[in-house]
């Protein structure tokens, strides 16, 4: 899942995501125990290698931003 440019930061998926794969703009985050920069400074982002692909913050997206790859 990804999401694109419509987003607009509300934060509503970051809540829905049960494997903590969603982050705020400019956040830093960790996968397998290793630091890594914000993958967006500018929209929330999804982690490709926390993601399930469950889609459950899909469903929550007012705007429809987050989309299948
Ligand atoms: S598809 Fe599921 S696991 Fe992936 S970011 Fe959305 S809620 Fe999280
Ligand atoms: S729910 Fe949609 S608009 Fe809100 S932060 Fe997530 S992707 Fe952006």
């Amino acid at each position: 899942m990804k999401i694109t440019e419509e987003c607009i930061n509300c934060s509503a998926c970051i809540d829905e995501c049960e494997h903590n794969a969603i982050y705020n703009a400019g956040e830093g985050f960790t996968v397998n125990g290793e630091n890594r920069s914000a993958l967006s400074d500018d929209y929330t982002f999804i982690v490709p290698e926390l993601c399930d692909n469950c889609k459950s913050c899909a469903e929550v997206c007012a705007v429809g931003a987050i989309i299948e790859e």
